[in-house]
């Protein structure tokens, strides 16, 4: 992926920071989810006063691309840390990393944890769930 695609996702998951919606935790988190149509979708984790209804960030963005028709995805970019400041990577839970699964190539999609367009590290979904189930095990 070239370094300014990947500097406009750093960018854009930098840029949700701001809406996360986190009274509980103060732990802010941002994602851009790119399609492979080109579209960038965003996302911010919200909270709940009953916890379990939270929903991450990169959720928040694979939905609202899946909400709209578009199923097919190269990579995410996802930041976050306590109160907004940027200081070590934030990975995506076990939950996210299973809805990546559903929808796509865990050889190829790319999920760039980033602190700032200088520091950031980028893994395929199979690095991060080793050994998925996912769609084919149901086919
Ligand atoms: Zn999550």
């Amino acid at each position: 992926m070239e370094k300014e695609t990947i500097n406009h996702l750093i960018d854009t998951a930098i840029h949700q920071l701001k809406y996360s919606y986190t009274p509980y935790s103060n732990f802010k988190v941002g994602a851009a989810l790119l399609a492979r149509n080109g579209q960038v979708y965003t996302g911010c984790n919200i909270e709940n006063a009953g916890y379990t209804a939270t929903n991450c960030a990169e959720r928040t963005a694979f939905f609202k691309a899946v909400s709209e028709g578009v199923k097919e995805f190269q990579a995410i970019c996802v930041v976050g840390g306590r109160a907004g400041v940027l200081t070590e990577y934030t990975a995506p839970c076990g939950v996210c990393r299973q809805v990546m699964m559903e929808f796509c190539n865990p050889e190829t999609f790319q999920v760039i944890l980033a602190v700032d367009k200088e520091h950031y590290a980028v893994y395929t979904l199979k690095e991060l769930l080793p050994l998925g189930f996912g769609p084919s095990n149901l086919a």
